[in-house]
């Protein structure tokens, strides 16, 4: 364990300030023509005219659907003249007229397909060795996660099991050292009766392909991550994957892990579960908790006022962040019987853990930071160039697949309050760092 929590809190705000402005000052300028250039205007236009956002948001949804070139600009050009915008509206100009159409088409296609391409890694295992395997060059460590369809039948979920095993073998064979192969995996995929109306349902359905998985990941060395989903599959997610990592045959492997989701209202009694199963359950590998904020909020929040409930995540943007930090801190003191991933692609959150865990002498060893391929690269260079770990979430999947992916990117990437908006508009790092 690291030193217990001290009687006087430690003053962080200095070394916070320290990391974070060494962080900015190392995060790439935008150059002034380049297509960076370019998808940096289109996020600030998407920022500013949210009628715009949403016509494209549902361009984007169809886009795999369209089967011909006039069908994709005849979508197109429908959404735009349904936004009450302007600068949709002066678009519909060009989508509108015949000529413009089969050139535009080919665009418009090929410019959803780069943008899916940022953050998708390839189309399956073979594809995305390549850029794989240049993360693991630079110093980066990668997370694999295969985008799917929601899976509704028990063939959809054996068919996911089964490029999860592929996956594993494929990223084993290609690894150089140990540690390299990193898998997330989702349990509502391997199994179509994930339901929080019946949770055991879930837990029984998706129990043996998690098993198995398990057993390869152990056999090829590999680590194994299970992600939280929305609120009320937790128990069961959790449940699962904690019985199963209890067996003996999983004690001295793989590695694993879970997420703890820093949104909820309740997050810090799941931490004392899940510290209190490490605590009794010796493993070879320590447990690994990724902590992330959470990415159902919108779904959380008219969930509960659709049931008149209150709702599990809080509201206040600010409120939200004090916990990710209060987490860190339990999460970094609970080391070396777990390890820490803090997952954020907010400079405050990352700087604040890094300080805390520098205070605390807690190294590469037991604590690493993570980002999503696409949203947190210009982070990630900077994170790798100071020499602490960090591991890239790399999404794998075909453009259909990777869809509602990059529609949920956009949206959190261009939302008013979340930390990239604030960045890529030019918010002044001190204002970006201080304390929530
Ligand atoms: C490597 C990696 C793995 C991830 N895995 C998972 C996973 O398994 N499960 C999962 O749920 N998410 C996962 N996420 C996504 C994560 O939960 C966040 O959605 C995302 O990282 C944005 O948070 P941030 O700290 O980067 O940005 P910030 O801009 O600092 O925070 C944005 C977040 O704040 C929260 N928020 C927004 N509005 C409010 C409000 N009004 N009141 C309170 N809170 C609010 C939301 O959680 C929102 O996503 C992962 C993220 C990363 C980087």
């Amino acid at each position: 364990m690291a030193a217990t929590t001290q009687e006087r809190p430690l003053d962080l705000e200095r070394p916070i300030k320290e990391i974070g402005t060494d962080l900015a000052a190392r995060m790439p300028r935008p150059r002034l023509v380049s297509t960076a250039r370019v998808e940096q205007r289109m996020t600030e236009l998407l920022m500013k005219d949210p009628a715009l956002r949403a016509a494209l948001f549902r361009f984007v949804d169809v886009r795999p659907a369209c089967a011909t070139p006039a069908d994709l600009i005849r979508h197109l050009h429908e959404f735009l003249a349904d936004a009450e915008s302007k600068t949709a509206q002066r678009a519909t100009g060009i989508t509108g007229r015949p000529l413009a159409r089969r050139p535009l088409a080919a665009v418009a296609g090929a410019g959803v397909k780069r943008m899916a391409q940022q953050f998708i890694v390839g189309e399956d295992a073979k594809d995305a060795l390549p850029e794989i395997t240049k993360l693991w060059r630079g110093g980066v460590e990668t997370t694999v996660d295969l985008l799917g369809e929601a899976t509704v039948s028990e063939t959809e979920a054996d068919v996911y099991m089964r490029r999860c095993e592929e996956t594993l073998r494929a990223l084993a064979g290609a690894a150089t050292k140990p540690g390299q192969v990193n898998l997330s995996v989702k349990v509502s995929a391997l199994t179509p009766l994930l339901r929080p109306t019946a949770p055991e349902r879930g837990i029984e359905g998706a129990r043996p392909r998690l098993e198995h998985l398990l057993r390869v990941a152990k056999e090829v060395g590999a680590h194994l991550h299970v992600d939280m989903e929305s609120f009320d599959t937790r128990e069961a997610i959790t449940a699962l994957t904690l019985d199963l990592l209890s067996q003996p045959e999983f004690a001295d492997g793989p590695s694993a892990g879970i997420v703890l989701q820093a949104y909820l209202v309740d997050s810090p009694e799941h931490l004392d579960e899940l510290l209190a199963w490490a605590e009794r359950t010796p493993r070879t590998h320590p447990f690994v908790i990724r902590l992330v904020k959470g990415a159902y909020w919108d779904h959380e929040v008219v969930q509960a006022a659709q049931n008149g409930w209150a709702p599990p995540v809080f509201t206040d943007r600010r409120e939200c962040d004090r916990n990710f930090e209060a987490l860190s801190r339990r999460l970094i003191d609970a080391t070396p019987t777990v390890k820490v991933a803090i997952a954020s692609h907010n400079l405050r959150s990352i700087s604040h853990a890094a300080a805390y865990a520098d205070a605390r002498g807690v190294g590469n060893d037991d604590l690493e930071f993570q980002i999503l391929r696409g949203l947190g690269d210009d982070t990630q260079a900077a994170i790798a160039a100071t020499g602490r770990q960090v591991r890239a979430y790399c999404p794998v999947g075909d453009l259909v697949a990777g869809m509602a992916y990059l529609v949920r990117r956009l949206l959190e990437n261009t939302a008013n309050d979340s930390f990239l908006a604030a960045h890529a508009s030019g918010t002044d790092t001190a204002e970006l760092l201080e304390a929530p």
